[in-house]
């Protein structure tokens, strides 16, 4: 059975298009470089993203992350807090299905 590390990798809800990506970057929240420029023509996807950041405080790239944890895998955000831990959990949950689905 041939092993291949695969670098770290974090899932997380796109800001623009607000389905599921995945990123090497913890500060990733766009899914594709559209999605990125979709963002910055958005008005209701930016003003999201200042929302996200300046009203609630909270880094966007930590929030796209929690997001998706919570739509993955609610049940892992009731008593954990170490987001890092949730993501890694939830990517290999997400490897999973895609493996069992093709
Ligand atoms: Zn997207």
């Amino acid at each position: 059975m041939p092993v291949t590390a695969m670098p770290k990798r974090y899932v997380f809800l796109c800001f623009a298009c607000n389905g599921f990506g995945a990123s090497s970057r913890k500060d990733s929240i766009t899914c594709s470089p559209r999605c990125r420029v979709r963002l910055h023509r958005d008005p209701e996807a930016r003003e999201q993203l200042e929302f996200v950041r300046d009203e609630i405080g909270v880094p966007p790239g930590y929030y796209a992350r929690s997001m998706a944890a919570r739509a993955l895998a609610p049940e892992l955000m009731e008593n954990c807090r170490d987001v890092d831990a949730i993501t890694d959990k939830v990517f290999e949950i997400a490897c999973r299905m895609a493996k069992e689905t093709q």
